[in-house]
């Protein structure tokens, strides 16, 4: 497998990469509470696992998950550290503007926190950052489903995921007790969440993110 994570390469290894295939993954969670089963960071640790496989076969590097995310309904849960809504559109003006100092042409945006302020913001930053011959693609990893539902907190479908993209991290064990759906949004992940899902939903995603990749690097001329 190809070293992919930026903070991991030398400049040599970055500089090849950038050579090869211009593109840049940013990857965007926060830390919430996901229910007792998964892990706080999920939804960027989540977003990571996508984009690193992204990043596998279109090529290009992927940066260092940024966890600040902002809105959504679990501010003040335990474990959870939600930033103000200022801080996510300045972390992604100096991100997407270093990305493309170094050379790229192509940044995904891959959001796997996903309320509406965080979206919007994602869209306006992304939008703002590009110009004619860097494009942005920004986009919540549900979005690779337009005509149906894929986006819940922590129940069926965020479940899966982590079931098909770090099952030792997943402890389906803990979701027992007084209150075992506490903070989950969506279809009950006992009933409903399978790896086989999981895995047909990476695919899915990878594969809108990495055609949307290819046409751009097309459209300017880079591939
Ligand atoms: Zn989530």
């Amino acid at each position: 497998m190809a070293k992919v994570d930026w903070a991991e390469m030398l400049p040599y290894e970055l500089a090849a990469a950038i050579a090869t295939a211009p593109v840049c993954y940013l990857p965007l969670g926060t830390l919430e509470f996901h229910g007792w089963h998964l892990p706080l960071g999920f939804d960027a640790l989540k977003a990571q696992a996508i984009c690193r496989r992204c990043a596998q076969i279109t090529g290009g590097v992927v940066m260092p998950p940024n966890f600040w995310g902002i809105g959504g309904g679990h501010k003040g849960y335990a474990g959870s550290a939600i930033a103000d809504d200022d801080l996510l559109p300045s972390i992604l003006r100096n991100a997407l503007r270093e990305v493309r100092r170094n050379g790229f042409k192509v940044a995904v945006v891959l959001t796997g926190h996903y309320p509406g302020e965080q979206v919007i913001a994602v869209k306006a930053a992304s939008a703002e950052a590009g110009a004619p011959d860097f494009s942005v693609i920004a986009l919540p990893e549900h979005e690779a489903f337009p005509t149906e539902t894929r986006g819940d907190h922590a129940a069926k479908w965020e479940t899966s995921l982590g079931l098909a993209l770090f099952p030792e991290q997943v402890e389906m064990d803990r979701l027992t007790g007084d209150n075992p759906l506490y903070g989950i949004y969506g279809q009950d992940p006992r009933m409903e969440a399978r790896a086989e899902l999981g895995l047909e939903t990476v695919e899915v995603i990878v594969n809108t993110i990495a055609d949307r990749v290819r046409s751009e690097l097309k459209r300017l001329g880079v591939a």
